[in-house]
């Protein structure tokens, strides 16, 4: 018999748009289009986007409508229900479950294995609680403890830890760094590609 096969996708870049570029575009404020390549300490990061918020008195219920109004990227949803009737699939992603719900929504509450926010008794985002560090390479290292074989596809640097450790592991639109830097991962650029790289690994 086949090993039984689960899927890990990255969540932004490759279902949805980048959440915090996204919603500085909605709102306007420019400050929260910074990213990691910016700050690279992720704690200064994230202190610095709590403090915007808090600034621009947006809570919880704020961020989650705007969030609310934008969409998974083209042809998301199609992809990912495809994938979800032929193998398991889980989400493994570096944002929080009250950002990601909105358009978790839109994409038919896929399993989302990510970060939380500290909200307090206002509606306000006090802090935030990653649960673990390297969660993406700890979530496939875990899934092949309990004996499945592993196909995983991102698009980024945090990434690549998580496509190391599967069986087998594929870039989803990389930026040209991420491509040259990682040769060792096949890539794709549109969903069918992808799709029939995934369903090419599941067949070796
Ligand atoms: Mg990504």
């Amino acid at each position: 018999m086949k090993q039984q096969i689960i899927v890990a996708l990255d969540l932004e870049g490759v279902l949805v748009p980048e959440i915090w570029i996204a919603f500085a575009q909605k709102t306007g404020i420019e400050q929260l289009k910074l990213t990691t390549r910016d700050i690279p300490d992720y704690d200064e990061l994230m202190a610095g986007r709590l403090a915007i918020l808090a600034e621009n008195d947006l809570k919880l219920a704020d961020i989650q409508e705007v969030i609310g109004t934008l969409a998974p990227l083209d042809g998301a949803r199609a992809f990912l229900d495809e994938l979800r009737s032929i193998t398991q699939v889980v989400i493994l992603s570096d944002t929080f479950e009250e950002f990601a719900a909105p358009l978790m929504r839109q994409l038919a509450w896929p399993a989302l294995l990510c970060h939380q926010l500290e909200i307090d008794g206002e509606g306000r985002v006090a802090n935030y609680r990653l649960r673990q560090r390297d969660q993406k390479r700890r979530a496939v290292a875990a899934f092949r403890g309990l004996n499945y074989k592993v196909i995983a596809a991102g698009d980024s640097y945090n990434d690549t830890t998580m496509l190391g450790e599967a069986d087998t592991g594929y870039l989803f639109r990389p930026p040209d760094g991420v491509k040259a830097e990682f040769p060792q991962f096949e890539s794709a650029t549109e969903y069918g590609g992808l799709m029939a790289l995934i369903r090419g690994g599941m067949e070796e």
